[in-house]
């Protein structure tokens, strides 16, 4: 069995509540959407046996805090996934799962071997897509079998209904879980900061857990 991988390397997590630990980010080639926001160079890939990727993760000098499974989508490459993750769990790493949160009956498939799920929700003003919440409804579900928190990006252009849709499905379906509210601008545009700071209002008022973080690798220039 071959995964299609676009890159490996060790870096400084960039996002969400692990901000500044240290991993091992494989990022998986391939994704099932297209969000108007995103800015990931999926252009070409190599081809690995589980095997083969897991020797390369041991690579890296230990100490790092987990693996990184990203991309893409990787749950798009389920069968692939499920294997290497088995072995980096048999081997005591931490597997960190960084997914658009679309693919529920494939997450069923892996949540086992996850120790942690970082899942985007899609407000669809945000990515200009249609809606998932059904399937992230579904997806969380499963997720909340393991630690868990959302991210989601917001722009200009993001809909406070959109907002009060997600802040429902979380408080029905995992309650305890942190909301990131994520501006695509990196922290420099004053609308999308009048609206974090609405939005976080919002949040506070609907009894949800949630916090600005920026992608800070883009700001500090690191990949
Ligand atoms: S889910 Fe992530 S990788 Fe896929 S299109 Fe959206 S932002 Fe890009």
């Amino acid at each position: 069995m071959k995964g299609k991988i676009s890159e490996v390397f060790e870096s400084i997590q960039g996002e969400g509540l692990y901000l500044g630990e240290r991993q091992v980010f494989v990022r998986f080639f391939g994704c099932n959407l297209r969000c108007r926001f995103c800015d990931t160079k999926l252009d070409s890939f190599l081809e690995y046996d589980p095997d083969e990727l897991y020797k390369e993760i041991k690579l890296y000098k230990k100490g790092f805090h987990s693996v990184s499974f990203t991309g893409g989508e990787p749950l798009l490459q389920k069968d692939f996934l499920r294997n290497v993750l088995k072995l980096t769990h048999r081997d005591n790493m931490k597997n960190y799962l960084e997914t658009n949160g679309t693919l529920p009956q494939e997450l069923k498939d892996v949540i086992d071997y996850v120790h942690i799920v970082a899942m985007d929700l899609k407000l669809p003003s945000s990515t200009g897509l249609g809606s998932y919440f059904e399937a992230h409804r579904t997806f969380l579900e499963i997720a909340s079998r393991k630690e868990v928190f959302i991210k989601a990006v917001i722009c200009e252009c993001t809909h406070e209904a959109d907002l009060m849709d997600g802040l429902r499905l979380i408080r029905d379906v995992a309650k305890s879980a942190i909301l990131i509210l994520q501006p695509d601008s990196g922290g420099d545009s004053e609308a999308v900061n009048n609206k974090l700071d609405n939005f976080k209002d919002i949040c506070r008022r609907e009894k949800v857990t949630a916090c600005v973080i920026p992608q800070v690798h883009k700001i500090a220039g690191v990949k």
